[in-house]
């Protein structure tokens, strides 16, 4: 039986501010979840909110992690540093950071490989464009994208991901796959990860990402295939990020 995950990531957003006041609305919030719950903050605010969560239930997670384990690549934040501030999970191949910073399968594979080095679950992102959706590729493209990440992995490792399906056409723009749509692309993920480790499959958490809000989250979480929800803009605001938590409940 897999738990539920609802995730938030932040992205560039927040302030010492604003994230004392999201976090305490959190943690008035979220603690009694029968969901598993993670906030992923930016990096600079991980002390912050490793202080605020403790004791809370709350997951804490980052949003990108360096492929290397330490040495000369200025900027760049090693998982150990992400565990020596509790983290737990890790997003990578966010389709911003794909689009942004150009990051293909193979890096976003060492970086989920980097990350279970140190024991962080990495947050597996995949996920088709407009485009290549209108092309009726988008089975295709999602299991390009998952093969090539899942083979720079041990296949004793499918086990110690999540994937997040995100349709790059529903992040942040208000659009969202219907529960049929993710429902379809959810069991192709499942079928994927059946292909290199069928015992581990079963139990891995596929959460949906794509402009998930109140209202809409019970009827995708309700898919057999969708177990949880990677979620942007409605995590920052602690009354919308709790009644997703609850839908999952
Ligand atoms: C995301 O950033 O992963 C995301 C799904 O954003 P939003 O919920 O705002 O679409």
């Amino acid at each position: 039986m897999r738990r539920t995950l609802i995730a938030g990531n932040w992205k560039m957003n927040g302030s010492l501010e604003a994230n004392a006041i999201l976090l305490r609305g959190l943690q008035a919030g979220a603690g009694s979840a029968e969901a598993d719950v993670a906030v992923c903050v930016p990096a600079p605010y991980l002390a912050q909110a490793q202080v605020a969560l403790a004791g809370t239930g709350i997951a804490l997670g980052a949003q990108d992690v360096s492929a290397h384990a330490s040495g000369a690549f200025t900027g760049e934040v090693a998982a150990s540093m992400l565990q020596d501030f509790g983290c737990q999970f890790v997003i990578v191949g966010h389709s911003e950071r794909r689009t942004y910073h150009c990051e293909d399968d193979a890096l976003v594979g060492q970086k989920a490989r980097a990350a279970l080095a140190v024991g962080l679950t990495p947050i597996v992102c995949v996920g088709e464009t407009a485009g290549q959706r209108d092309a009726g590729r988008t089975g295709e493209i999602v299991s390009a994208q998952l093969d090539a990440i899942l083979d720079a992995l041990e296949s004793s490792d499918i086990g110690r991901i999540v994937v997040a399906y995100e349709p790059v056409w529903a992040i942040g723009t208000g659009k969202t796959a219907t529960p049929e749509m993710a429902q379809e692309v959810h069991g192709l993920i499942r079928q994927r990860l059946a292909s290199k480790n069928p015992a581990a499959a079963a139990g891995v958490q596929i959460l949906y990402g794509g402009s998930m809000k109140p209202d809409n989250a019970r009827e995708l979480l309700a898919m057999p295939d969708i177990d949880g929800g990677l979620v942007g803009g409605a995590a920052l605001k602690a009354v919308d990020f709790i009644a997703i938590i609850e839908a999952a409940g």
